[in-house]
């Protein structure tokens, strides 16, 4: 047997991590020169949540600018890197018989590559990304996440992006420095102490976790991404934390590394 490909979720917080070079960056930059070199990348953001299970099918996904209010330069950040249809349709079949629609207009959104640019700067590896249904439940994203296993065996990255604790409203626009709130930082923590005991049941019934849980991820979007992550683990896998912090008191930025 190869080596088995670790997989990773990301806490992608602002788009403009896309042009800034900090702690975060730094990290997601580390991270990929500790991996072997990826043959592809299948990547789960927070920012594809529809009504349905799809995969980006095209050759040449466009870079989407999927956000308002931000300076030009951001929406002049492309990352050109080719799609992989054939990784497409084996997503497809391993899904099945779930039914994964192949959309072959839909490109690359913001959770993808703003982190993909700093992993993988020169855009060489090609990426599909996979929808989140927002009509299902947490179980099922585990459960999906679970059936693409074999995909670590064939040298695939498999990259969930979202962010563990993701409250804007309580959000503190412009003090990125702000103090985390208290029921950010004991969500957080209780959501790793649960990981690092692979006691993931809990965190798929995250919604019994009570009000930190419900501050914490008012809604499902960026916290889905991560059961996909938890349930490609295997037995005896480490998990570990390769990036920490809590930005502007409600934004947790961590990440998590399987393998
Ligand atoms: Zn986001």
């Amino acid at each position: 047997m190869g080596t088995v490909m670790p997989v990773v979720f990301f806490g992608h917080g602002n788009p403009m991590n896309a042009l800034q070079t900090n702690g975060y960056t730094e990290s997601w930059r580390q991270f990929a020169q500790s991996i072997p070199r990826p043959k592809a990348i299948l990547a789960i953001s927070a920012h594809w949540y529809i009504p349905d299970t799809a995969v980006t099918g095209s050759p040449f996904p466009k870079t989407i600018h999927d956000f308002g209010g931000f300076p030009p330069a951001l929406y002049n950040v492309t990352y050109p890197a080719p799609g992989s249809p054939e990784l497409a349709r084996k997503v497809q079949k391993l899904l099945a018989p779930l039914e994964v629609r192949f959309d072959e207009q839909r490109g690359l959104d913001h959770g993808t590559w703003s982190v993909l640019c700093h992993l993988f700067p020169d855009a060489d590896i090609p990426v599909v990304q996979l929808s989140i249904d927002e009509t299902m439940s947490p179980e099922f994203h585990y459960e999906t996440g679970r059936l693409l296993q074999p995909l670590r065996d064939d040298g695939i990255l498999i990259a969930g992006s979202g962010n563990l604790v993701h409250n804007l409203q309580a959000y503190a626009w412009g003090t990125e420095n702000a103090q985390p709130f208290d029921w950010a930082v004991r969500f957080e923590q209780s959501a790793r102490k649960l990981m690092l005991e692979g006691r993931d049941r809990e965190l798929v019934d995250y919604r019994g976790m009570g009000s930190d849980a419900r501050l914490s991820v008012p809604t499902p979007d960026h916290f889905l991404p991560l059961l996909y992550i938890l349930g490609l683990r295997r037995e005896h896998e480490q998990v570990s934390f390769p990036v920490e912090g809590i930005e502007g008191g409600s934004l947790s930025m961590l990440s998590v590394r399987i393998g």
